[in-house]
């Protein structure tokens, strides 16, 4: 069959049926655009049609091609990491700007997932010095494989939050997209095929966020941030768990959405004479 009949004929938006095809046969999308004429062989077509059927039975997309774009660049995924999301560039984006022209920022990501936000860090930023952590052993290897393949040096630590790095060494920003979807909430019911350590905290959704904020003052340098992604109602929950925590200069973010998703804060604390040069 030619790729055109093939494509019609799966009962998918023609959009996400090209991504596919496009995956088994190899080619970049735009080819199946260009030569709808192009011929699939047999096996090939019986691939597709496999897929079709899955994705037609719910499985995400970036699932069944092992891939998915953030920041504008491909990373590698498997079921063991979370899907990245577009909400999730604000976290970037806000990073970024805390940043500011800081010279060689010492960086710590907790629950890095596919990695997806450390490596784009380190290549937005190549002068900063990256550390990312997560407990789950085969998110890090998902994680090492974009590391690699983006040729981003990020140093891997496996561990819960904080306890994977040591606090002798302060960072300059400390940073998190961590699970905080509340146990019960009827939103997770639409996100089964991802990995429920990656979403939710099985209590409230503020139970990460809270361990995070409460952990964070040690591993700070005086005056530096923390920068959390959080639940589209939860910006006034994590705004005043920093002001308790003593972090000042707490602002929200929202998302391209227009949902409050991003705060940080810079914790309070005057700089040793040693870091005043
Ligand atoms: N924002 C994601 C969602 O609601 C959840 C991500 C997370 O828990 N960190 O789909």
């Amino acid at each position: 069959m030619n790729a055109g009949a093939l494509l019609r004929a799966s009962g998918l938006p023609q959009r996400e049926a090209r991504v596919l095809l496009a995956h088994v046969l190899g080619v970049p999308r735009e080819r199946l655009i260009a030569r709808p004429d192009t011929i699939v062989p047999d096996d090939s077509a019986g691939w597709f049609d496999a897929l079709s059927r899955r994705r037609q039975e719910g499985e995400p997309l970036p699932y069944l091609i092992g891939e998915q774009e953030f920041y504008g660049r491909r990373f590698a995924i498997t079921r063991d990491v979370l899907i990245p999301r577009p909400d999730t560039e604000t976290l970037v984006d806000v990073t970024l700007r805390c940043l500011g022209g800081s010279k060689s920022p010492r960086m710590l990501e907790l629950g890095t997932g596919s990695g997806c936000i450390a490596v784009t860090l380190k290549l937005e930023r190549p002068d900063a010095e990256l550390t990312a952590t997560d407990l789950s052993l085969a998110a890090l290897a998902v994680a090492r494989t974009n590391t690699e393949a983006w040729a981003a040096a990020v140093e891997l630590q496996h561990g819960n939050w904080f306890a994977a790095v040591e606090a002798a060494e302060p960072f300059d920003l400390v940073l998190s997209n961590p699970p905080y979807v509340a146990v019960g909430d009827p939103h997770l019911e639409t996100l089964g095929h991802e990995p429920p350590l990656a979403l939710s905290d099985g209590a409230d959704g503020l139970r990460c966020l809270s361990e995070i904020i409460a952990g964070a003052g040690a591993h700070l340098k005086p005056r530096a941030w923390l920068v959390l992604e959080h639940g589209y109602d939860q910006a006034a929950a994590v705004g005043e768990l920093m002001l308790n925590a003593g972090f000042s200069d707490v602002e929200v973010e929202r998302d391209a959405a227009g949902r409050e998703r991003v705060t940080r804060g810079r914790i309070r604390g005057v700089a040793r004479p040693t870091d005043q040069r």
